[in-house]
Protein backbone atom coordinates (compact mmCIF):
# COMPACT_ATOMS: atom_id res chain seq x y z
CA UNK A 1 0.00 0.00 0.00
CA UNK A 2 0.81 3.47 -1.08
CA UNK A 3 0.07 6.61 1.16
CA UNK A 4 0.07 9.66 -0.67
CA UNK A 5 -0.55 13.26 0.83
CA UNK A 6 -0.29 15.99 -2.72
CA UNK A 7 0.89 18.96 -0.94
CA UNK A 8 1.61 21.31 -4.13
CA UNK A 9 -0.73 20.88 -6.46
CA UNK A 10 0.07 24.15 -8.51
CA UNK A 11 1.94 24.46 -12.07
CA UNK A 12 4.42 27.17 -12.10
CA UNK A 13 3.38 30.12 -9.55
CA UNK A 14 1.62 29.13 -6.14
CA UNK A 15 -1.80 30.64 -5.54
CA UNK A 16 -3.89 31.18 -2.09
CA UNK A 17 -5.31 27.37 -2.52
CA UNK A 18 -2.15 25.66 -4.65
CA UNK A 19 1.01 25.28 -3.59
CA UNK A 20 4.21 24.18 -5.67
CA UNK A 21 4.49 20.88 -6.54
CA UNK A 22 5.56 18.57 -3.99
CA UNK A 23 3.86 14.62 -3.43
CA UNK A 24 4.46 13.09 -0.21
CA UNK A 25 4.62 9.16 -0.71
CA UNK A 26 4.52 6.57 2.26
CA UNK A 27 5.04 3.18 1.84
CA UNK A 28 5.15 1.50 5.90
CA UNK A 29 8.19 2.94 7.20
CA UNK A 30 9.91 4.74 4.19
CA UNK A 31 9.36 8.24 3.77
CA UNK A 32 9.52 9.92 0.04
CA UNK A 33 9.14 13.61 -1.15
CA UNK A 34 8.52 13.78 -4.92
CA UNK A 35 9.41 17.09 -6.06
CA UNK A 36 9.82 20.18 -3.29
CA UNK A 37 9.03 23.36 -4.57
CA UNK A 38 8.94 26.57 -2.68
CA UNK A 39 6.86 26.74 0.40
CA UNK A 40 7.14 22.73 0.81
CA UNK A 41 8.24 22.54 4.57
CA UNK A 42 5.07 24.27 5.69
CA UNK A 43 3.20 22.34 3.69
CA UNK A 44 3.97 19.60 5.22
CA UNK A 45 3.63 20.81 8.54
CA UNK A 46 0.29 22.06 7.72
CA UNK A 47 0.09 18.06 6.72
CA UNK A 48 0.29 16.94 9.93
CA UNK A 49 3.50 15.24 8.11
CA UNK A 50 6.45 16.77 10.21
CA UNK A 51 10.06 15.68 8.33
CA UNK A 52 11.60 13.97 10.81
CA UNK A 53 10.92 10.47 8.96
CA UNK A 54 11.86 11.79 5.43
CA UNK A 55 15.22 10.54 3.99
CA UNK A 56 14.98 10.66 0.31
CA UNK A 57 13.64 13.01 -2.08
CA UNK A 58 12.84 12.76 -5.77
CA UNK A 59 13.01 15.14 -7.96
CA UNK A 60 11.85 14.83 -11.34
CA UNK A 61 13.35 17.88 -13.58
CA UNK A 62 15.57 21.04 -13.52
CA UNK A 63 12.51 23.61 -12.93
CA UNK A 64 12.81 26.19 -10.12
CA UNK A 65 8.85 25.81 -9.05
CA UNK A 66 9.84 21.88 -8.46
CA UNK A 67 12.92 22.09 -6.32
CA UNK A 68 12.87 26.11 -4.51
CA UNK A 69 11.77 24.44 -1.37
CA UNK A 70 14.80 22.39 -0.47
CA UNK A 71 17.36 25.13 0.89
CA UNK A 72 14.35 25.44 3.64
CA UNK A 73 13.80 21.92 4.17
CA UNK A 74 17.55 21.32 4.75
CA UNK A 75 18.34 24.49 6.92
CA UNK A 76 15.02 24.10 9.09
CA UNK A 77 16.35 20.01 9.68
CA UNK A 78 19.73 21.52 11.03
CA UNK A 79 18.34 24.20 12.57
CA UNK A 80 16.38 21.09 14.48
CA UNK A 81 19.28 19.35 14.96
CA UNK A 82 18.33 16.23 12.76
CA UNK A 83 21.80 15.34 11.29
CA UNK A 84 20.27 11.97 9.77
CA UNK A 85 21.69 12.52 5.99
CA UNK A 86 18.34 13.69 3.51
CA UNK A 87 19.43 12.29 -0.01
CA UNK A 88 18.58 13.98 -2.86
CA UNK A 89 18.20 12.06 -6.29
CA UNK A 90 17.38 13.10 -9.78
CA UNK A 91 19.10 12.69 -13.35
CA UNK A 92 22.83 14.31 -13.28
CA UNK A 93 21.12 17.45 -14.68
CA UNK A 94 18.57 18.13 -12.36
CA UNK A 95 21.21 17.43 -9.10
CA UNK A 96 23.87 19.60 -10.71
CA UNK A 97 20.93 22.12 -10.29
CA UNK A 98 19.52 21.67 -7.28
CA UNK A 99 23.43 21.38 -6.09
CA UNK A 100 23.77 25.22 -7.46
CA UNK A 101 20.97 25.68 -5.64
CA UNK A 102 22.07 24.48 -2.23
CA UNK A 103 25.73 25.43 -2.72
CA UNK A 104 24.81 29.40 -3.03
CA UNK A 105 22.32 28.62 0.50
CA UNK A 106 22.64 26.34 2.88
CA UNK A 107 26.57 25.24 1.48
CA UNK A 108 27.35 27.66 3.95
CA UNK A 109 25.96 26.15 7.23
CA UNK A 110 28.27 23.65 8.49
CA UNK A 111 25.31 21.56 9.96
CA UNK A 112 23.11 20.58 6.89
CA UNK A 113 23.57 16.93 6.18
CA UNK A 114 22.27 15.82 2.36
CA UNK A 115 24.13 14.40 -0.24
CA UNK A 116 23.57 14.71 -3.82
CA UNK A 117 22.81 11.27 -5.73
CA UNK A 118 22.56 11.61 -9.75
CA UNK A 119 20.56 8.26 -11.20
CA UNK A 120 19.72 6.58 -14.23
CA UNK A 121 16.79 5.38 -15.58
CA UNK A 122 15.98 1.66 -14.20
CA UNK A 123 16.33 0.33 -10.78
CA UNK A 124 16.58 3.20 -8.10
CA UNK A 125 16.53 1.52 -4.97
CA UNK A 126 15.21 -2.10 -3.57
CA UNK A 127 13.71 -2.19 0.13
CA UNK A 128 12.44 -5.33 1.39
CA UNK A 129 9.13 -5.10 0.40
CA UNK A 130 9.24 -3.26 -2.85
CA UNK A 131 11.35 -1.21 -5.12
CA UNK A 132 11.67 2.15 -6.91
CA UNK A 133 12.40 2.37 -10.73
CA UNK A 134 13.03 5.38 -12.73
CA UNK A 135 12.12 6.28 -16.82
CA UNK A 136 13.19 9.18 -19.10
CA UNK A 137 10.56 11.69 -20.34
CA UNK A 138 10.45 14.98 -22.35
CA UNK A 139 9.88 17.73 -20.80
CA UNK A 140 10.95 21.03 -22.44
CA UNK A 141 14.64 19.91 -23.25
CA UNK A 142 15.74 18.76 -19.60
CA UNK A 143 16.82 15.61 -18.38
CA UNK A 144 13.82 14.96 -16.69
CA UNK A 145 12.64 11.63 -14.97
CA UNK A 146 9.61 9.97 -13.70
CA UNK A 147 9.10 7.51 -10.70
CA UNK A 148 7.48 3.92 -10.56
CA UNK A 149 6.58 2.16 -7.01
CA UNK A 150 6.30 -1.35 -7.36
CA UNK A 151 5.19 -3.67 -3.80
CA UNK A 152 6.92 -6.55 -4.20
CA UNK A 153 4.96 -10.17 -4.42
CA UNK A 154 3.64 -11.44 -0.84
CA UNK A 155 4.10 -15.19 -0.17
CA UNK A 156 1.92 -16.07 2.55
CA UNK A 157 2.49 -19.09 4.72
CA UNK A 158 -0.11 -21.89 4.81
CA UNK A 159 -0.64 -22.40 8.60
CA UNK A 160 -2.23 -25.62 8.20
CA UNK A 161 0.65 -26.78 6.04
CA UNK A 162 3.13 -25.68 8.49
CA UNK A 163 1.47 -27.46 10.99
CA UNK A 164 1.29 -30.80 9.02
CA UNK A 165 4.44 -31.12 8.61
CA UNK A 166 5.53 -30.06 11.92
CA UNK A 167 7.38 -26.83 11.66
CA UNK A 168 7.41 -25.24 15.30
CA UNK A 169 6.54 -21.18 15.57
CA UNK A 170 9.41 -19.29 15.90
CA UNK A 171 12.77 -18.52 13.99
CA UNK A 172 11.74 -21.84 11.72
CA UNK A 173 8.96 -19.98 10.33
CA UNK A 174 10.52 -16.95 10.05
CA UNK A 175 13.04 -18.46 7.71
CA UNK A 176 10.66 -19.71 5.28
CA UNK A 177 8.86 -16.50 5.46
CA UNK A 178 11.97 -14.72 4.17
CA UNK A 179 12.13 -17.07 1.75
CA UNK A 180 14.80 -19.46 3.13
CA UNK A 181 14.74 -23.59 3.49
CA UNK A 182 14.74 -25.28 6.61
CA UNK A 183 15.70 -28.29 7.89
CA UNK A 184 13.53 -29.75 11.02
CA UNK A 185 14.86 -31.62 14.20
CA UNK A 186 13.63 -35.00 12.71
CA UNK A 187 16.44 -34.20 9.29
CA UNK A 188 13.16 -33.53 7.22
CA UNK A 189 14.37 -30.46 4.68
CA UNK A 190 10.93 -27.82 4.21
CA UNK A 191 11.29 -25.51 1.49
CA UNK A 192 8.96 -22.18 1.11
CA UNK A 193 7.26 -23.88 -2.37
CA UNK A 194 6.44 -26.45 0.65
CA UNK A 195 4.03 -24.16 2.41
CA UNK A 196 3.40 -21.04 0.62
CA UNK A 197 0.33 -19.50 -0.89
CA UNK A 198 -0.42 -18.52 -4.15
CA UNK A 199 1.81 -15.10 -4.64
CA UNK A 200 -0.13 -12.37 -3.91
CA UNK A 201 0.48 -9.22 -6.39
CA UNK A 202 2.33 -5.94 -4.93
CA UNK A 203 0.59 -2.37 -5.37
CA UNK A 204 1.96 -0.53 -8.28
CA UNK A 205 2.09 3.61 -8.57
CA UNK A 206 3.76 5.66 -11.20
CA UNK A 207 4.15 9.21 -10.94
CA UNK A 208 5.17 11.46 -13.87
CA UNK A 209 6.14 14.78 -13.06
CA UNK A 210 6.11 17.69 -15.93
CA UNK A 211 5.87 16.01 -19.47
CA UNK A 212 4.76 17.36 -22.78
CA UNK A 213 4.32 13.99 -24.59
CA UNK A 214 3.32 10.59 -23.72
CA UNK A 215 3.66 8.64 -26.87
CA UNK A 216 5.36 5.72 -26.37
CA UNK A 217 5.16 5.93 -22.06
CA UNK A 218 2.24 3.54 -22.23
CA UNK A 219 4.72 0.54 -21.37
CA UNK A 220 6.50 2.12 -18.43
CA UNK A 221 2.92 2.42 -16.76
CA UNK A 222 1.07 -0.51 -17.99
CA UNK A 223 -0.74 -2.00 -15.43
CA UNK A 224 -0.44 0.52 -12.30
CA UNK A 225 -3.27 0.73 -9.81
CA UNK A 226 -2.91 4.72 -9.78
CA UNK A 227 -0.56 7.33 -12.29
CA UNK A 228 0.08 10.89 -11.00
CA UNK A 229 0.48 13.35 -14.39
CA UNK A 230 0.12 16.52 -15.09
CA UNK A 231 -2.81 18.59 -16.57
CA UNK A 232 -1.71 21.96 -17.13
CA UNK A 233 -4.07 22.65 -19.95
CA UNK A 234 -6.74 21.51 -21.87
CA UNK A 235 -7.23 19.96 -25.15
CA UNK A 236 -8.28 23.54 -26.68
CA UNK A 237 -4.71 25.40 -25.93
CA UNK A 238 -2.84 21.30 -27.09
CA UNK A 239 -1.29 24.26 -29.00
CA UNK A 240 -0.25 26.31 -26.02
CA UNK A 241 0.71 23.10 -24.09
CA UNK A 242 2.86 21.53 -26.73
CA UNK A 243 4.73 25.40 -26.99
CA UNK A 244 5.12 25.41 -22.96
CA UNK A 245 5.87 21.71 -22.81
CA UNK A 246 2.93 20.56 -20.78
CA UNK A 247 0.34 18.29 -21.31
CA UNK A 248 -3.30 18.08 -21.52
CA UNK A 249 -6.08 16.59 -19.24
CA UNK A 250 -7.07 14.83 -21.88
CA UNK A 251 -4.09 13.53 -22.80
CA UNK A 252 -2.68 11.83 -19.74
CA UNK A 253 -6.35 10.24 -19.66
CA UNK A 254 -5.93 8.72 -22.94
CA UNK A 255 -2.41 7.31 -21.86
CA UNK A 256 -4.35 5.93 -18.57
CA UNK A 257 -7.43 4.41 -20.62
CA UNK A 258 -3.99 2.89 -23.13
CA UNK A 259 -1.84 1.40 -20.62
CA UNK A 260 -4.76 -0.37 -18.27
CA UNK A 261 -4.09 1.54 -15.62
CA UNK A 262 -6.44 1.77 -12.51
CA UNK A 263 -7.09 5.34 -11.35
CA UNK A 264 -5.46 8.59 -12.40
CA UNK A 265 -4.97 11.65 -10.42
CA UNK A 266 -4.10 14.90 -12.25
CA UNK A 267 -1.77 17.53 -11.02
CA UNK A 268 -0.08 20.83 -11.50
CA UNK A 269 -3.63 22.41 -12.37
CA UNK A 270 -3.44 26.06 -13.65
CA UNK A 271 -5.25 28.92 -12.35
CA UNK A 272 -6.62 29.25 -16.30
CA UNK A 273 -9.51 26.80 -15.86
CA UNK A 274 -11.33 25.66 -13.18
CA UNK A 275 -11.06 21.91 -11.75
CA UNK A 276 -14.40 20.91 -13.11
CA UNK A 277 -13.80 21.32 -16.33
CA UNK A 278 -10.46 19.66 -16.19
CA UNK A 279 -12.25 16.54 -14.28
CA UNK A 280 -15.07 16.70 -17.23
CA UNK A 281 -12.28 16.60 -20.30
CA UNK A 282 -10.21 13.58 -18.46
CA UNK A 283 -13.27 11.96 -17.15
CA UNK A 284 -14.86 11.91 -20.72
CA UNK A 285 -11.62 9.43 -21.54
CA UNK A 286 -11.42 8.03 -18.86
CA UNK A 287 -13.60 7.92 -15.68
CA UNK A 288 -11.78 6.86 -12.48
CA UNK A 289 -9.70 10.33 -12.36
CA UNK A 290 -9.49 13.12 -9.30
CA UNK A 291 -8.06 16.03 -9.41
CA UNK A 292 -5.68 16.72 -7.06
CA UNK A 293 -6.02 19.43 -4.58
CA UNK A 294 -3.45 20.51 -1.88
CA UNK A 295 -3.72 17.88 1.14
CA UNK A 296 -5.69 15.29 -0.77
CA UNK A 297 -5.05 12.17 1.05
CA UNK A 298 -5.00 9.07 -1.21
CA UNK A 299 -4.13 5.78 -0.67
CA UNK A 300 -3.10 3.15 -3.56
CA UNK A 301 -3.46 -0.57 -3.28
CA UNK A 302 -3.91 -3.32 -5.80
CA UNK A 303 -8.02 -2.72 -5.22
CA UNK A 304 -7.18 0.64 -6.84
CA UNK A 305 -7.34 4.57 -5.11
CA UNK A 306 -9.04 5.41 -1.93
CA UNK A 307 -9.57 8.63 -0.57
CA UNK A 308 -10.77 12.13 -1.23
CA UNK A 309 -10.36 14.07 -4.23
CA UNK A 310 -11.58 17.37 -3.00
CA UNK A 311 -11.20 19.02 -6.60
ZN1 LIG B 1 6.27 22.42 -13.32
ZN1 LIG C 1 8.90 21.99 -15.69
Amino acid sequence: MFDLVFLGTGAAAPSADRGLPALYIGCGPDRFLLDCGEGTLRQMLRAGLGFRGLRHVLLTHAHLDHIGGLPGLIATRALFGIDERLEILGSAETVAYAGELLALTVGRQRAAPYRLRAIEPGLVASWPAWRLEAFAVRHRNTQSLAYRFIERERHRLLPERLNLLGVPEGSLRRQLAQGAPVTLADGQLVTPEMVRAKPTVGAKLVVIGDVEDVSGLAPQVTAANALVVEATYLDRDAALASAHGHLTAAAGARLTREAGVGSLMLTHISGRYRPDEILAEACAVFARTAIAADFDHFTVTTKGLAGSGSG
